[in-house]
């Protein structure tokens, strides 16, 4: 049976699948069969970017799979040397034309890149877009604090989302603080760690409590966190598990248990330093 997922609401009034897939590190060729397999199994939220080179290979799964644009959730990422006003639309121009859509559910500055300085730049030409009707909802990735409170300083709109590395081994407690003050919905990427938390044994022994996998755990963790989550894998059992995690619920134990594995631990760069 295919699963009903819940959607959080953004500080627009825009629904987001609280689970959605990821596509990084997947070659465009096969991009289009593993989203084929995830609309299949019932995601409707795909997260691509400029950057992942697979633009191309998601709108194809997405013109194949028969589901109506409305149905389906698409978040995409301007890349860095495309920051800047003319630089960002056209760099929507390009992904949008890629992904084969009028346009894209949910737009992204994907890294701060402080030393550039040009984000609030970038950020200007997103607000036309969203007047122009080309994004539904507008969001930054990898912003720190200080950079959320400079880009609302200077901007009516205050982004909906912050797609942030957030996993039991970096729990972000005090972005999901600011974002909880802000108004903007907390997606974790990597929210598996890439595989580097599954054998915690915190995990290990929850998850053959609730006869789960460790992945499952983690996922239903952040779900009842509230975070936003976007697992990738390119394995059709595991895409299929991945969306499995509605039947069951973590105990505050459970919950509390998780949190003691919050380490510091970064499997991505550090938003500060990325230029
Ligand atoms: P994830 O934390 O989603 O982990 C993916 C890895 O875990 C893959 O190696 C996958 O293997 C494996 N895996 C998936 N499901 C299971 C499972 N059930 N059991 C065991 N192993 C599993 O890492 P990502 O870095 O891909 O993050 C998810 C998404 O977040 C990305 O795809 C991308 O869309 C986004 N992202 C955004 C970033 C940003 O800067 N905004 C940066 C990084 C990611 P396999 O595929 O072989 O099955």
């Amino acid at each position: 049976m295919t699963p009903v997922i819940p959607t959080i609401r953004l500080n627009n009034g825009v629904e987001i699948p609280q689970l959605g897939f990821g596509v990084f590190q997947v070659p465009d060729a096969e991009t289009t069969a593993a989203v084929g397999a995830a609309l299949e199994a019932g995601y409707r939220s795909i997260d691509t970017a400029a950057v992942y080179g697979n633009e191309t290979g998601v709108g194809r799964a997405l013109a194949g799979s028969g589901l109506a644009r409305g149905d389906l959730f698409v978040t995409t990422k301007l890349w860095n040397p495309d920051q800047g006003y003319d630089a960002t639309l056209r760099a929507f121009d390009t992904s949008a034309a890629k992904l084969g859509i009028d346009y894209v559910d949910l737009y992204l500055i994907h890294w701060p890149t402080p030393a550039r300085d040009l984000y609030r730049e970038s950020w200007k030409a997103i607000e036309r877009l969203v007047a122009d009707g080309r994004i539904r909802a507008a969001g930054v990735s990898n912003f720190q604090p200080a950079h959320l409170d400079r880009l609302i300083a200077g901007s009516d709109l205050v982004p909906a989302v912050n797609q942030v590395e957030l996993h039991p081994g970096l729990q972000q407690g005090e972005l999901r603080a600011a974002h909880a003050r802000l108004g903007i919905a907390t997606e974790a990427w990597s929210p598996l760690a890439q595989g580097a938390v599954l054998k915690d044994e915190a995990l290990t022994t929850i998850a053959a409590r609730h006869g789960r996998s460790p992945a499952q755990v983690v996922l239903r963790w952040h779900l009842q966190l509230g975070n936003v989550v976007i697992p990738k894998s390119v394995t059709p059992a595991r895409i299929r598990e991945n969306l499995d995690v509605f039947d069951f619920a973590l105990a505050d134990d459970e919950m509390t248990a998780i949190a003691g594995l919050d380490r510091d631990l970064r499997t991505g760069p550090h938003p500060d330093t990325l230029n």
